[in-house]
C-alpha cells in the first residue's frame, strides 16, 4: 500500500486518534452510551479502520445506512452491536438475520416480513422502532404508532431493542423544530408504559442534537459527522474539543509560467492577468474533488493559500502562484487539512461549493488511497 512506485501523490490522511478523542469528548458531553454512525464509508474516512478504532475505544454500539455496510464490519471481526439505520428491502431481510445485524422496522408490513424471515431460520430479529415525528422519510408516524408496537411486542420472533426517530432541524440551535419532534416522540413512547411493556433505549440524537439539544440526548446518542470532528452547520458553535481528523494531500506535478491574457483549462473561464506561475495537481472531480469548486477553492502550497484558477477537471487542476510565487515539482499540496500556520476546512470548502460537509467528505472516493496515523 505504501509503495511509491505504484501510489498515486495524492492520499487522504485520516487521524485515528482524533476520532478516538472526539469519541471522548462527545462521551464527556453526554454522559450517555454512543452509537458511532460509521455509514458511507465512515463519511469517506474508511468503514474498517474507523470502526477497529472505535471498538477498541470502548464505543457502545455502531450505526450503518445499509445492510451491506454491516456485513461488511462483520466479515472484518467487528462484534459490537450495530444498527442498520436505512428502510430494510425485503429480498435482504434474511442477511439481517444471518450476520447478527439489528433491523429498523418502519411500518407493520416491515414488521411483518422480519418476523416471517426470522420464524424461517429459526433465529429471533433485534429490532429498532422507527417513529416519524417530521422528517416524513421512513417510520411510523407518531400520531398512529399505537397499533404497530403493540404488535411488535406480541411478536415472538422480534426483540424490541430500541425506538428512535430522527431530527430535521437539529444543527440549527435556533430551529424550534426539535422541540416539536421530541414532543411528538415523547408521545410514541408513551405507548409502552400503557401497554404495561418495559421501555426500549430510546434514541434521537444526532451531531446537531449533541452539539445543540441536550433533551435529546435521552438513552442514547448517534452522532456521525461530529464525530470526525466537522460540524454539521459552519455557522453554529462547535465544541472545542472536537478535532478534524481527515486530511485530503496531493503534489506539484507541473510547474509552468502562464502568460498575461493565456487562459487556462476547459471552457477558458479564467485568464492570466499578468505573467503568472501556475502549478498542476493530479486530482479532480474524479476523485470526489468538487467541480464547483472551480475558480473559488484554495490550497495550501508551501504554508500559503492559493487560489484554484480555471475548471476543475476529472483528474487535474491548477492552482496559481501569482507572478513571485514559488514551488517546485513534487511539493506538497494541502487540500483539506493543515500545513504551517494553515488550515483548510471541509466546512470552508462545502461553503466555497455550494454544498454541506457530509457531502465533500462522503464524496472523496476510492481512487484516493487512504493512510491511517495512531492505528491501535
Ligand atoms: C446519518 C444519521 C445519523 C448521524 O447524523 P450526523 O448528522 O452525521 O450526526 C444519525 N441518525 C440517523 C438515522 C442517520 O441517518
Amino acid at each position: 500500500m505504501s509503495d511509491p512506485l505504484i501510489e498515486r501523490p495524492s492520499r487522504i490522511v485520516v487521524d485515528l486518534d482524533a476520532i478516538a478523542g472526539n469519541l471522548q469528548a462527545i462521551r464527556a458531553r453526554v454522559q450517555r452510551p454512543v452509537m458511532a454512525i460509521v455509514k458511507a464509508n465512515a463519511y469517506g474516512h474508511g468503514l474498517v479502520p474507523v470502526a477497529r478504532q472505535l471498538q477498541a475505544h470502548g464505543v457502545e454500539r455502531l450505526g450503518v445506512a445499509f445492510v451491506e455496510e454491516g456485513i461488511a464490519l462483520r466479515r472484518a471481526g467487528i462484534t459490537l452491536p450495530i444498527l442498520v439505520l436505512g428502510g430494510i428491502y425485503a429480498p435482504q431481510v434474511g442477511q439481517y438475520l444471518r450476520h447478527d445485524l439489528e433491523i429498523t422496522v418502519s411500518s407493520l408490513d416491515k414488521l411483518r416480513q422480519v418476523e416471517a424471515a426470522a420464524e424461517a431460520l429459526g433465529r429471533r430479529a433485534r429490532i429498532h422502532l422507527k417513529i416519524d415525528t417530521g422528517m416524513e422519510r421512513i417510520g411510523v408516524h407518531s400520531y398512529s404508532c399505537g397499533p404497530f408496537i403493540e404488535a411488535a411486542l406480541a411478536s415472538p420472533w422480534c426483540e424490541i431493542v430500541g425506538i428512535y426517530s430522527h431530527l430535521a432541524c437539529a444543527d440549527d440551535p435556533a430551529a424550534g423544530m426539535t422541540a416539536l419532534q421530541l414532543e411528538r416522540f415523547a408521545e410514541a413512547c408513551a405507548h409502552f408504559p400503557r401497554l404495561g411493556a418495559p421501555m426500549p433505549l430510546r434514541h434521537l440524537a444526532n451531531s446537531g442534537g449533541v452539539l445543540h439539544f441536550p433533551q435529546t440526548w435521552l438513552d442514547l446518542v448517534r452522532p456521525g459527522l461530529i464525530l470526525y470532528g466537522v460540524s454539521p452547520d459552519p455557522a453554529a458553535r462547535m465544541d472545542p474539543a472536537l478535532r478534524p481528523a481527515l486530511s485530503l494531500r496531493s503534489r506539484v506535478v507541473y510547474f509552468k509560467v502562464v502568460r498575461a491574457g493565456r487562459s487556462v483549462s476547459y471552457g477558458a473561464t479564467w485568464t492570466a492577468p499578468t505573467d503568472t506561475r501556475v502549478i498542476t495537481v493530479p486530482l479532480g472531480y474524479g476523485d470526489g474533488y468538487p467541480r464547483a469548486l472551480s475558480n473559488r477553492g484554495q490550497v495550501l502550497v508551501r504554508g500559503v493559500r492559493r487560489p484554484v484558477v480555471g475548471r476543475i477537471c476529472m483528474d487535474q487542476f491548477m492552482v496559481d502562484l501569482g507572478p513571485d510565487g514559488t514551488a517546485y515539482n513534487e511539493d506538497e499540496v494541502v487540500l483539506i487539512g493543515r500545513q504551517g500556520t494553515q488550515a483548510i476546512t471541509v466546512e470552508e470548502l462545502a461553503a466555497q461549493a455550494g454544498t454541506i460537509p457530509y457531502e465533500i467528505l462522503t464524496g472523496l472516493n476510492e481512487r484516493i488511497p487512504r493512510s491511517y496515523l495512531g492505528a491501535g
